[in-house]
């Protein structure tokens, strides 16, 4: 006899700042609400083609008691274009870098790394040493949003730690 298994899809629900709520409600919920730590709408899916943002994988059968929470997505994987977070900290990058008094030179160089900062690509690590060099002195300030958005790693890189 086959022995049919049933694994559990649950959703995520995410602010549009990128603070998130919770990593595992039903599929159908729709819940309306607002995000406690900066007041901004919850969505739990992408705005760009509607698909659910994948929350945690119940898989049936399996107890698992970890702690585990499942990251904040930056990109729609059906669609592929970014989230409202990812948009609105490439947004606050270049407004940083365009308030400062760099040169129009470094402005753009910084400009054309944000993208590569924020996500997890080849260039990365090319972009942060950019950003260490040339936006030396924006770090301070933009140490809020890269901490919230960039990898891990990139965040030791420019920060060190
Ligand atoms: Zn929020
Ligand atoms: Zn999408």
């Amino acid at each position: 006899m086959e022995v049919i298994k049933l694994n559990t899809q649950f959703k995520q629900r995410i602010c549009l700042n990128g603070h998130q709520i919770t990593d595992r409600v039903t599929w159908n919920d729709t819940t309306n609400e607002f995000c406690e730590k900066c007041g901004a709408k919850v969505i739990d899916s992408c705005p760009n083609c509607k698909n659910k943002i994948n929350g945690y994988l119940q898989i049936d059968g399996v107890y698992d008691i970890s702690a585990y929470t499942v990251p904040v997505p930056k990109y729609c994987k059906i669609c592929g274009n970014p989230y409202p977070w990812t948009k609105a900290a490439l947004e606050a990058l270049d407004e940083i870098v365009e308030l400062s008094e760099l040169s129009e030179k470094d402005k753009q160089t910084l400009k054309d790394s944000s993208l590569d900062l924020i996500s997890n690509t080849p260039k990365s690590k090319v972009a942060a040493l950019k950003w260490k060099t040339f936006g030396k002195s924006l770090l301070g300030i933009a140490h809020d949003v890269i901490v919230d958005v960039a990898s891990e790693s990139i965040v030791k890189l420019i920060y060190g730690g």
